[in-house]
């Protein structure tokens, strides 16, 4: 009775997958932390009748199947390969969701030590991102930008967010996004480095346990 299928062609496919929920800090660019993190690969399906991929593919569009049929979607070769849903799927997804696909692109190069290709995808990203709808939004295009090495660019959009008289939670982040930009700092970061108070920092151990402790509160658990 409840069987789902693709839009496309029909076939039947699983519900969209739910990850486990994250005990660990997000990076600033919002990927979550574990064990959430690691379940990357699971959270597109891709499609064995039409080779469609997407985190739900009866949510298609079904007139996407000329794009899937295409040459340049079937002899698409990513790299790292492990990025190829991830770009399959910002072929053929509604426009809104095309820098998400783009951002975990970029997540599998990091994975893969592929900086490159790390920095290609996020610079991609950053490029369909559009206007943040919201502060959460811009402070994450920041960190978009500052990791594809456009500083120039990330702190500009940093200094529009601080004209605006952010929260305390957002002028945290900002003056941390600022100070690694001021660095040329372009480097993974966690949220919870952003947001602890200065006056825990120093010496503090950078062991999981008290970075899930912090991110715990945080979250009011
Ligand atoms: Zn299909």
């Amino acid at each position: 009775m409840n069987t789902r299928a693709c839009a496309l062609c029909a076939t039947e496919c699983p519900p969209p997958y739910r990850p486990p929920p994250p005990e660990l800090s997000p990076d600033l660019d919002m990927r979550p932390g574990e064990p959430t993190r690691s379940t990357m690969q699971r959270w597109v399906q891709t499609c064995p009748g039409c080779g469609a991929v997407a985190p739900d593919l009866a949510g298609l569009e079904p007139q996407m199947i000329e794009v899937v049929e295409s040459e340049a979607y079937l002899s698409l070769a990513a790299r790292p390969a492990e990025a190829t849903p991830f770009l399959r799927f910002a072929m053929i997804c509604r426009e809104g969701d095309r820098a998400g696909a783009m951002l975990q692109a970029a997540w599998t190069a990091d994975d893969a030590e592929d900086d490159e290709a790390a920095i290609h995808y996020r610079r991609e990203c950053a490029a369909s991102w559009g206007e943040p709808d919201g502060v959460d939004s811009a402070l994450r295009l920041i960190d978009i930008l500052r990791r594809a090495g456009l500083l120039a660019a990330a702190e500009e959009c940093a200094a529009l967010i601080a004209e605006g008289a952010p929260d305390e939670r957002a002028q945290s982040i900002l003056d941390y996004q600022r100070a690694r930009i001021a660095q040329g700092d372009t480097g993974r970061h966690l949220m919870g480095s952003a947001l602890r108070p200065p006056a825990r920092t120093p010496h503090v151990s950078h062991g999981k346990s008290s970075k899930k402790g912090f991110f715990s509160r945080l979250l009011g658990g």
